[in-house]
């Protein structure tokens, strides 16, 4: 099951839910009683690469998904990230944006728990954000799984926002874009987050 958290269809100016899609080009006698019943609207003929998506019927704007999905990327207060083994240990790291500290703690496997900080600046915390983008972190699944491997590699992010926290875990699987995403951890953590 993949769960969507970001919900496009709720307008990004007043909340409210009540949007219809826009849709374009030119509209058969179908399309035309949609529109006139309200659940369309006609965005006209043409469409271009920013052309708006959806219109609240509560406010009249209208928007994008694009501007949603940054807007919901902007929530983001923080990830904390932890990526291991039982035998071979774990490394957890916290990025805080907002407090602009990065923590990084190696813990497990029979070492001795070692902890490292360094702070981080705006900078690298809105590289970072773009790149949590750019790895779609927010459409994750919230569990991967690859049944029948005992020992093996266990992560899990959870994303720190304004409101509800989200956790996404994995065993023994991944995302596609994990690599690019443990990466971006390395980036803003100076370490090589594996
Ligand atoms: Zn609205």
């Amino acid at each position: 099951m993949v769960i969507l958290t970001i919900n496009y269809k709720k307008c990004p100016k007043c909340g409210s839910e009540n949007a219809i899609p826009i849709v374009y080009g030119l509209p058969g006698p179908e399309l035309f009683k949609k529109a006139e019943t309200g659940k369309v609207k006609l965005g006209g003929c043409c469409i271009e690469e920013n052309s708006p998506e959806y219109y609240c019927n509560d406010c009249e704007y209208e928007w994008n998904k694009e501007e949603v999905t940054d807007k919901a990327y902007k929530k983001i207060r923080g990830i904390k990230a932890s990526v291991g083994g039982f035998s071979r240990g774990y490394n957890k790291v916290t990025i805080d944006l907002t407090g602009l500290n990065v923590e990084w703690i190696i813990c497990g496997g029979g070492m001795e728990e070692v902890a490292h900080q360094k702070s981080i600046d705006v900078q690298a915390a809105e590289s970072f954000i773009d790149q949590l983008k750019s790895v779609k972190l927010l459409n994750w699944k919230r569990k991967y799984e690859s049944p029948g491997i005992l020992d093996g590699t266990q992560w899990e992010v959870e994303i720190i926002r304004e409101g509800r926290n989200i956790v996404k875990s994995g065993d023994n699987a991944f995302p596609d874009q994990w690599d690019a995403f443990c990466s971006a951890i390395g980036k803003v953590a100076g370490r090589k987050f594996e």
